[in-house]
């Protein structure tokens, strides 16, 4: 018995061992073809980005660079650098599955599927995400398991359950009276909209998402009603900003957009109705649009219409079109805006894709990319440590062939991925 406990006791021993040797090289140097300026658009070639305990300490052109001689190297001499991408909006732990299928998907499973998500997430390219809505708190548990090392996946910020109004678009409104089902973050009035934001907060929000009009993909609701009151919204907002939370609204009418960037809310998530009333208020604010547009591309590309539910379907048909057109008006009116993509109604690790729709609707290439880079990174309140190359920030880089000024499509074909100083992608090959 003893002999088999030092066996036992051994094995744990050596993969210990294991575990502490595969650790984070103290320094990398990673010597690229390019590297992306996406504060400038310019290209600076022949770089090197040195990498000390998983941050940047420096970068620099033309092979400047003094190599410290424990370094590993890395060596990407035909591919351009840039910083990991950021994703505001996605819903990890979800599949595409719409209406009654849902129902039979439990809190537990949708922690595991989220394991899933964020490490297709992870080697698209994306090494900073905002989940913005998931059933309990199963975002805050898969945020904590990939800090901890247990799964890989992004950086996480996350809301766990979506402040709604009772029958909103964040309640679940398929279940007829006697079931009495209510979503996790069902509020209604001040008082309960306060004790909702300390509630999530007490169980590990990062932020606060709120359901401010109808949606979509939700029974019994219209996507242009305002959901909550103005009172409700600026009572939301007053108590996670003074915990040191930002608030994420889901809003696609024109009202709702309006009343929840006067109420503060640091984003409208989707904006499908915005109008020059709605992009006034959020000029005012400071407020970003994070606009979700290639979901609608996916569904008429992959049937996705079809597979909807009737009513869903409908309320797709007529959002989708109307949606394009007003983005792209608040596109050309100058409305700040953060790279988002409500990964969960398409597969996860497709979210690159939206770079081409945003530019499609009216951003130049290097402006959705800075979405996805320095302006998300000033939305999720982590400037200067994604986002960005620049020295103090995390080792958070991905490489692409070309040059995605040019062909931002590229951005959909990342090979390189590198999150805290660590590889998880090389299809380069060394
Ligand atoms: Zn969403």
């Amino acid at each position: 018995m003893q002999r088999l406990f030092r066996v036992v006791l051994g094995t744990a021993l050596c993969s210990l061992a294991l575990a502490a040797t595969a650790q984070t090289p103290r320094h990398v140097v990673v010597h690229a073809g390019r590297i992306l300026d996406v504060k400038s658009g310019k290209l600076l070639p022949d770089a090197t980005l040195e990498i000390e305990d998983g941050k940047i300490v420096g970068v620099t052109g033309a092979g400047k660079a003094s190599i410290p001689a424990d370094a590993v190297r890395i060596e990407l001499p035909n591919a351009t650098l840039l910083p990991g991408l950021i994703d505001a909006h996605t819903h990890l732990t979800m599949d595409p599955r719409f209406g009654y299928e849902t129902l039979a998907i439990s809190v537990p499973r949708q922690s595991l599927t989220g394991a899933k998500n964020a490490r297709l997430t992870l080697l698209a390219g994306f090494t900073t995400v905002r989940n913005v809505g998931a059933a309990d708190f199963t975002d805050v548990a898969l945020r904590d398991a990939i800090n901890a090392g247990d799964v890989p996946g992004p950086r996480l910020l996350v809301s766990g359950p979506p402040l709604s109004i009772t029958g909103g678009h964040c309640d679940n409104n398929m279940l007829p009276f006697e079931y009495h089902a209510t979503e996790a973050g069902v509020a209604d009035g001040i008082a309960a909209v306060e004790h909702k934001v300390r509630e999530n907060i007490k169980y590990g929000s990062d932020l606060i998402k709120v359901c401010a009009t109808g949606g979509v993909l939700s029974l019994g609701d219209n996507p242009q009603h305002s959901q909550y009151s103005r009172e409700e919204l600026e009572a939301i907002v007053a108590d996670a900003h003074r915990l040191g939370r930002k608030v994420a609204a889901h809003a696609h009418g024109a009202e709702g957009i309006r009343w929840a960037a006067e109420a503060g809310v640091d984003s409208i998530e989707h904006g499908s109705y915005i109008d020059d009333a709605g992009i006034a208020a959020m000029k005012q604010h400071g407020t970003y649009l994070v606009p979700t547009l290639y979901l609608g591309d996916w569904m008429i590309e992959n049937a996705g219409l079809a597979h909807l539910p009737p009513p869903l379907r409908a309320k797709a048909q007529e959002v989708i079109p109307a949606a394009r057109k007003n983005i792209a008006h608040a596109f050309a009116s100058g409305v700040k805006v953060a790279f988002g993509t409500d990964a969960a109604v398409y597969p996860h690790g497709l979210n690159a894709h939206e770079f081409a729709v945003m530019v499609k609707l009216g951003l130049t290439p290097l402006e959705a990319i800075q979405a996805a880079t320095v302006n998300a990174a000033d939305l999720l309140g982590w400037s200067g440590k994604v986002g960005t190359l620049d020295p103090g920030a995390w080792a958070d880089l991905i490489a692409v062939d070309g040059d995605p000024i040019k062909d931002v499509t590229t951005l959909e074909r990342v090979k390189f991925v590198m999150k805290g100083g660590e590889v998880v992608r090389n299809d380069y090959g060394k």
